[in-house]
């Protein structure tokens, strides 16, 4: 049975597949009580969806960002219950979607020195929202034949030591932590698992982090119960999701992982706190 809590999924607002409206739908269709659209850099999936709340009045929408951070601390930051309309964060997310533009458009330019065929307005064409990513390059070079999976693509050109790959120009993990804070969010560092010591958690605890999350389709039992246990010496919330980007785009399912429902009203109460 799939989980009632999903904090962590992506629509067409950022890489994902699914339209947010889709994605609500199938969370209904499975039961879910507590959805979060964590689109990067972006809250326009959220707000798309909001109107139709009323249509599928089981499932709570969580406000929720994912932050990718740069620099010594690299890791993604979640945001949780912010305030939406806080004019800050929209003015920097909308800056961070800016700096993801400038870099996509290196990365398109340094696989056609390669001489692989690909153009920029062809990824920009599977852009359906307004934050574009790495995956929207790995889907021009499907659609082209040069690669079968995104993972693929991600292996020959886009990840760190691919052939194409340039770093991304992004917020510290301090400033994503502060920006959620400022704007009255819960900050949690997203999949601890791909690649956070535990010394980069007590700085990112320092900077302000308040939640990490547990519960996380790569992360076996004895991982999650390791992240509880840092939870606990931390006094973090223990979040979690399943990171699901749609159907065919090779990640897990919606809903996969489960999530207590404990979660929301931790979260809350760390929002209480701030
Ligand atoms: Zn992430
Ligand atoms: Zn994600």
């Amino acid at each position: 049975m799939p989980s009632r809590v999903d904090l962590h999924t992506h629509t067409t607002a950022s890489d994902g597949t699914l339209d947010p409206s889709a994605l609500l739908e199938k969370a209904s269709e499975l039961s879910i009580q507590y959805l979060g659209m964590a689109d990067h850099d972006s809250t326009a999936g959220y707000e798309s969806v909001l109107p139709l709340a009323a249509r599928f009045p089981a499932v709570r929408l969580v406000p929720a960002v994912e932050i990718n951070a740069e620099g010594e601390n690299a890791c993604h930051v979640l945001g949780y219950f912010f305030d939406v309309g806080h004019p800050v964060l929209q003015k920097e997310l909308a800056r961070y979607r800016e700096m993801r533009l400038s870099r996509a458009r290196a990365m398109v330019q340094k696989i056609r020195d390669l001489g692989v065929a690909i153009d920029f307005d062809q990824v920009m064409a599977r852009v359906k929202g307004d934050s574009i990513g790495r995956p929207h390059i790995a889907d021009a070079l499907r659609e082209n034949g040069v690669v079968r999976t995104r993972q693929e693509a991600f292996d020959r050109f886009l990840k760190k030591g691919g052939a194409a790959y340039v770093p991304g120009e992004a917020p510290s993990a301090a400033e994503a932590i502060r920006l959620i804070r400022s704007a009255g969010g819960i900050p949690v560092l997203a999949h601890p698992c791909y690649d956070t010591s535990d010394d980069l958690l007590g700085g990112l605890v320092e900077s302000g982090l308040m939640g990490i999350e547990a519960y996380y389709p790569e992360h076996s039992r004895s991982l999650t119960r390791r992240y509880l246990e840092l939870a606990e010496r931390y006094h973090l919330v223990a979040t979690g999701g399943s990171d699901f980007h749609g159907p065919r785009t090779g990640r897990t399912a919606l809903g996969c992982v489960d999530v207590p429902e404990s979660v929301i009203a931790s979260l809350q109460q760390a929002q209480s706190r701030l």
